[in-house]
């Protein structure tokens, strides 16, 4: 089962982990089963085919994709494999592409039992996108280099971001099954064949690098070890911020284990096994955010598939809609109902102020926990899980206490456009602080980005004289609301958005409503500049005119200046694009 892993890598942009190209492919998400017409299908297939031919870097990807289309295809029809359709894809399906990456773990020497001084030519600290991307531009640039990855996870480097999306869709896994399965599906893998057994980077898992020493190219690490180092890349990420009250000692014992975070492989299998327990009646999520929504909507649409009335997912957060902070109001209000129909028990407006354990005799095995709620009708709510899913914070504290320059406003290591911090020390990924061309110096917490800022630091650790010149993207998923959404540059919901929509054929005019959105683009405003992008339902398309819109930081005279930027047509193709301005609605 590869799903979850080839659709997050084909949605950005390929060609930067696959490492053999400077060719950035956006990514066409295909949502066929929204396609009514086969023969769209076929085309879409043969779309995906024909972009195969132009990059062979690129062909495994978009076959796994032409796969799951002619997949669908053949499911919508009802019918038995067609000869025709099969013939015309065969030979490219045929070959072995898929299996020729090497397995992060695999790839990796476990380096545990060190334990005099080492001295690494290369070593980076962490075990997520940014770091795996950083050894792969080094190991293309020189595959002979000898380089350390120090992770405090178990797990060689993994994606996290089908952890909260395509993880909760891969059939039941039994819980012996589970911490296999999990990493099959989620760790990095290498995709430069013909890489010698001996020139393999090593790693060492479960250690933490506690101190460093810039002065003398050293780190500590958490066994006792000291690592000199000649380059040293910080790509440490971020960590889950706990509310103030988990933090606090008052939470009863008996509880603690029953609310977690949510960011690593440890804690989906921790969720996993709650969701499957029969006695966990109800999984509460704590936070409206992108990963507290997509968490929920794909715990429910689980739910709804597997036809399961006696569980329940709440959503709680202290915004008036779900993503409140990131959409204009009607898109969160639109949003939030959605999530009430699909029988998602969303709470906007709601805030936790305390956590307590109870005893039922039917959870016998597990104390409940009743929240204690500020701004519901109820001010009690009983559940079996808590999941915090209120952002991170960047781990910064190892450059922190060696004195380096980390960002009093966006927080974050500070690093220039060679992703460099000072001298042979590199940052990437969610804890670099970077200096955005068209915004200023910013942070981002984005696959995207991960992958490639990762990349130039890998690039210019190794030699190179890579400069971030870039505007990352992201995307989210709310699995079985049919929504997806594509953005770029400020997404903030203090931002004055305009919307350019087409709207759906039922709509006549006078009579809108947040239901007759089709498809659109929101532009995000800073004054009279286009500071940011939202795709919604558009598969990607006008992603890369957004980014150069944002980038040429274009400022706007009048709204019909938005209008024609990235065309959006109504399903009739007649109607003029439907506008809406947050500074007239006054509600954004
Ligand atoms: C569930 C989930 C879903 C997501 N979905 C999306 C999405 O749909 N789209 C999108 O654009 N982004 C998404 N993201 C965000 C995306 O995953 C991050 O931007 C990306 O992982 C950042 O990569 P990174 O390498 O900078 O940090 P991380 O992936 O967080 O990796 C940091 C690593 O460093 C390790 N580490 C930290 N400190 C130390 C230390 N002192 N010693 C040793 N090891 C250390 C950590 O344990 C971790 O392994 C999602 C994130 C999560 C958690």
């Amino acid at each position: 089962m590869t799903i979850g892993w080839t659709r997050v890598l084909s949605r950005c942009t390929l060609a930067t982990i696959l490492g053999t190209s400077t060719t950035w492919v956006h990514y066409h998400q295909v949502r066929a089963e929204e396609l009514q017409d086969t023969n769209a299908l076929k085309q879409r297939a043969a779309t995906v085919l024909s972009k195969a031919k132009e990059s062979l870097s690129l062909e495994a990807l978009y076959k796994q994709k032409a796969r799951q289309i002619i997949q669908k295809y053949y499911r919508k029809q009802g019918l038995p494999k067609s000869d025709t359709l099969e013939t015309a894809v065969e030979e490219h399906l045929s070959s072995d592409d898929e299996q020729q990456g090497i397995p992060a773990s695999t790839f990796f020497k476990e380096l545990s039992n060190a334990s005099d001084p080492l001295c690494v030519p290369m070593v980076i600290v962490g075990g997520g996108t940014a770091a795996w991307s950083a050894l792969e531009a080094i190991y293309e640039k020189n595959p002979s280099a000898q380089v350390l990855v120090v992770t405090e996870e178990a797990y060689a480097p993994y994606n996290r971001t089908p952890l909260s999306k395509e993880m909760w869709s891969v059939p039941s896994i039994s819980a012996s099954k589970l911490s296999s399965t999990t990493r099959a599906e989620l760790e990095y893998k290498y995709h430069l064949p013909n890489l010698p057994e001996s020139y393999r980077a090593s790693i060492m898992t479960n250690v933490s690098v506690t101190q460093l020493y810039p002065k003398e190219n050293k780190i500590q690490l958490s066994n006792g070890l000291e690592i000199f180092y000649n380059k040293l890349l910080l790509a440490t990420g971020g960590k889950p911020n706990a509310s103030e009250l988990v933090n606090t000692s008052s939470i009863d014992p008996s509880i603690r284990d029953s609310i977690i975070t949510f960011r690593r492989i440890s804690d989906f299998e921790h969720l996993y096994n709650s969701f499957i327990n029969p006695k966990y009646r109800n999984i509460t999520i704590l936070g409206g955010g992108f990963l507290g929504s997509e968490l929920a909507c794909s715990l429910q649409n689980r739910l709804n598939q597997e036809n399961q009335r006696n569980k329940q997912i709440t959503l709680l957060c202290p915004e008036a809609g779900v993503l409140g902070k990131f959409l204009p109001r009607y898109l969160s209000d639109y949003i939030t109902k959605q999530m009430q129909q699909h029988n998602i028990d969303v709470r906007p407006g709601v805030s936790v102020f305390d956590m307590i354990p109870t005893q039922s005799i039917d959870t016998v095995d597990h104390s409940r926990i009743q929240l204690q709620l500020i701004g519901w009708n109820d001010d009690q709510h009983m559940t079996d899980q808590v999941v915090i899913a209120v952002g991170i914070t960047p781990r910064q504290e190892l450059a922190e206490e060696a004195g380096l320059e980390t960002d009093p406003v966006a927080g974050g290591i500070r690093v220039n456009a060679a992703m460099q911090v000072e001298g042979n020390i590199y940052a990437a990924g969610d804890v670099a602080s970077f200096w955005d061309r068209a915004l200023g110096r910013r942070r981002v917490e984005h696959w995207d980005h991960a992958v490639v800022t990762g990349r130039i630091a890998g690039e210019n650790m190794s030699g190179g004289h890579a400069t971030y010149d870039w505007e990352s993207m992201f995307w989210c998923d709310l699995v079985g609301l049919n929504i997806s959404f594509e953005a770029t540059g400020m997404i903030d919901a203090s931002l004055r958005t305009v919307g350019v929509w087409s709207l759906k054929n039922s709509f006549r005019r006078g009579e809108f409503s947040d239901q007759n959105l089709n498809e659109g683009v929101v532009w995000y405003l800073r004054g009279n500049q286009v500071v940011g992008a939202l795709l919604w339902n558009r598969e990607g398309k006008g992603l890369d005119i957004a980014k150069q819109v944002i980038g040429s930081k274009l400022q706007i005279s009048s709204v019909q200046d938005l209008t024609s930027l990235i065309p959006v047509q109504d399903e009739s193709g007649k109607q003029a694009p439907f506008v809406i301005d947050t500074s007239v609605l006054g509600s954004h």
